[in-house]
């Protein structure tokens, strides 16, 4: 049996002298393993599918619960992402997101589509913003979102609770005297708010605030996840 899927193409491990074993995630399927056999080889016909972050039309054969990839139509390369080690890490860390986020044969859709609007925003423009609206968005779409205008605890406003922290179990932010969390500032919340579309500070979402706002991404999917997020981790080292 044959079938094709949309999918973006977030891991290859090398199998064998010649083969891959890729990760997929496919609209409709979610997460799927399919092997690819000869792409080591010189001129292999099929090499660019198993480059990181193809965009494409994978043609699946199904035998005993195992697909291999027969044959590829590229949508779109992002080739962009390959080329700039600043926009590579950070695809490599919204790859390693939603792989963490997302199941085999659950459909996933809106992290697949906000994945291939991410990478087109980090091709193009600044990929540390399109990071952290992916992330943001991603951890919604997983039961996971995060509360940017109230304290949980209080019901306060965030804009007039002073001093800030961040509550892990319930990913939001709340004022320091009900919470004793992670502190978190101001700036980290008013970058998540302009991510998230909410009204926001522009003078205190610097990108000093976008780095803090990443590394409480980090910590917060090992709390929520166990997932060390290494590829984040050195997205961040480089900022
Ligand atoms: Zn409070």
């Amino acid at each position: 049996m044959e079938i094709k899927v949309n999918a973006l193409m977030l891991r290859a491990a090398d199998y064998g002298e010649n083969d891959k074993i890729l990760t997929l995630l496919a609209a409709g399927r979610g997460k799927l393993t399919a092997g690819i056999k000869g792409v080591k080889k010189a001129g292999a016909r099929l090499k660019f599918a198993a480059q990181p972050f193809c965009f494409a039309e994978y043609v699946l054969a199904c035998r005993g619960g195992r697909y291999t990839v027969i044959g590829c139509s590229e949508t779109e390369s992002f080739y962009d992402l390959r080329t700039d080690i600043m926009k590579y890490c950070a695809a490599c860390a919204a790859a390693e997101a939603a792989l963490a986020l997302t199941y085999e044969g659950d459909g996933a859709d809106g992290i697949f589509y906000a994945l291939v609007n991410a990478f087109t925003q980090m091709c193009t423009g600044d990929e540390r913003r399109a990071l952290i609206a992916f992330l943001l968005f991603a951890l919604d779409a997983s039961g996971y979102g995060l509360s940017l205008e109230k304290c949980p605890f209080c019901g306060k406003p965030l804009s007039a609770a002073g001093d800030l922290r961040f509550d892990m179990p319930s990913g939001a932010f709340a004022c320091a005297h009900c919470c004793d969390g992670p502190r978190a500032g101001a700036g980290t919340l008013n970058v998540l708010r302009r991510a998230a579309g909410l009204p926001f500070n522009e003078e205190l979402a610097s990108p000093e605030a976008e780095k803090r706002a990443l590394r409480l991404f980090k910590e917060y999917f090992l709390y929520k996840t166990d997932n060390r997020f290494s590829a984040l981790s050195e997205y961040i080292k480089l900022l």
